[in-house]
């Protein structure tokens, strides 16, 4: 037998329930702010992503590269950021008045040490608000990303903000990091020690070596202006009683960030589950200085929000517990089952059904009431064939509702609906 690929998990029921409740409850949020699906590539070619830093690790040694038969080559996407950036140069859709509200779902790729919650193949869901800059366009995904999270059920986070400033004050920061750690070098882990010429801000995502007493503030390095906006951001998050902490260690792994970052960590966990912030100049690498737009983005990682949603049981078990099953006694009462059928998923808020498909015994399908635990049973037999009319039965109480077959779906639909 093959197993599957080291890193890939085959997401089964009910855990696959929990990624489709967790989409539905999101794409609704974000299309009710007026947010619209992207549904990006699966793989691009590799240049794509090299303006996320060459230094930045997804880059450096996580990418699932391969060549095509002409000799290009590709990458699965690591993240979904590039994508969407290269989709609005692509297909021109920002312009210069208005903002450009992006939102994908999708899986991402990453070759990395699979472990709980890292896995090689993943699922993302993103939020791009582009073309919009300043306090009041951070706010709105600060305050989407909090809204997401409390409408799938999670209560327990906390945000971590901090601020970048821009591209020069990023270089300060990482030329007065790389000065106090020089000749400490043997402090640092092996993969840091690698950045410290390349991506020195990445030391300060490790959490072994981000806890030396060696490293710098952050906002030693600050701008009056960066200070400014600092201060109308918490301002707005104070008055607005947003909770967060400003935590200078808070840089992000991927490079092109500038302006405000911020992480969302769950109460008692030790990785984030949603990270993002501004990529100012993104666009404007990307094109070579061709369009210079505004960004502000985060991603949630889907699989650490379902891990978490499991282990603290905040599913209910009847979640996925079916409205009505069908049953037909005879093979004769097949196109009443199927015409019955046909006719509820035809209305507009179908309901979920299941029909009996194996022709089994009297006694064996009336336990099929038992395996799926329905709210309501409907059996056609030949009693039913004759009358024309049906029984309906909701399990909870026994309660039997005569139904004839003029109207039959939209009558069942009322009835179950209104429970
Ligand atoms: P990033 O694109 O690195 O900023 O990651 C955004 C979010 O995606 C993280 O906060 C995680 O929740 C999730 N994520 C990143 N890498 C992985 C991975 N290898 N496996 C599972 N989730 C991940």
């Amino acid at each position: 037998m093959i197993n599957r690929a080291r890193g890939t998990r085959d997401i089964l029921h009910p855990q696959s329930a929990l990624y489709q409740k967790i989409r539905a409850i999101s794409f609704s949020l974000l299309n009710a702010n007026n947010y619209q699906q992207i549904i990006l590539p699966t793989y691009e070619y590799q240049q794509t992503f090299s303006s996320l830093g060459e230094s930045s690790d997804v880059v450096h040694k996580e990418m699932f590269t391969f060549p095509d038969r002409k000799g290009r080559s590709l990458a699965l996407r690591p993240e979904g950021t590039m994508g969407v950036v290269r989709a609005v140069c692509q297909n021109k859709l920002a312009n210069d008045q208005h903002f450009l509200k992006l939102y994908y779902w999708a899986n991402m790729f990453r070759y990395e040490r699979p472990q709980r919650g890292r896995y090689r193949e993943f699922w993302q869901l993103g939020v791009e608000l582009i073309n919009a800059q300043g306090v009041r366009a951070d706010f709105e995904l600060l305050q989407l990303a909090k809204l997401l999270l409390e409408k799938v059920g999670v209560t327990d986070f906390s945000f971590s903000i901090n601020y970048l400033g821009d591209e020069q004050t990023r270089e300060r920061y990482k030329v007065l990091l790389q000065q106090s750690l020089q000749g400490k070098l043997d402090l640092l882990c092996e993969d840091c020690t690698r950045r410290y010429e390349k991506n020195p801000l990445r030391i300060m995502d490790c959490e072994e070596c981000n806890q030396l007493e060696e490293l710098p503030s952050y906002h030693t390095v600050l701008q009056a202006t960066d200070v400014a906006y600092l201060a109308n951001i918490t301002s707005l998050l104070d008055n607005m009683q947003f909770t967060y902490v400003l935590d200078q260690k808070i840089v992000r792994g991927l490079d092109y960030y500038t302006g405000i970052v911020f992480e969302v960590k769950l109460t008692n966990r030790k990785r984030t589950l949603l990270g993002g912030g501004r990529y100012d100049t993104l666009f404007s690498k990307f094109t070579n200085g061709a369009r210079r737009l505004p960004a502000v983005g985060f991603a949630l990682g889907v699989d650490r929000l379902v891990d978490f949603l499991e282990e603290t049981a905040l599913t209910k078990s009847n979640d996925n517990r079916i409205d009505l099953l069908l049953l037909a006694l005879d093979e004769k009462a097949d196109c009443q089952l199927f015409t019955l059928k046909e006719q509820l998923l035809k209305l507009e808020s179908a309901l979920s059904l299941e029909v009996n498909l194996n022709y089994l015994n009297k006694k064996k399908t009336f336990e099929l009431i038992n395996t799926y635990n329905p709210q309501f049973v409907l059996t056609i037999g030949t009693k039913e064939l004759n009358s024309s009319s049906f029984t309906l039965k909701r399990t909870s109480d026994r309660r039997e509702f005569l139904i004839t077959e003029k109207n039959a779906a939209a009558l069942i639909n009322e009835i179950i609906k209104s429970e």
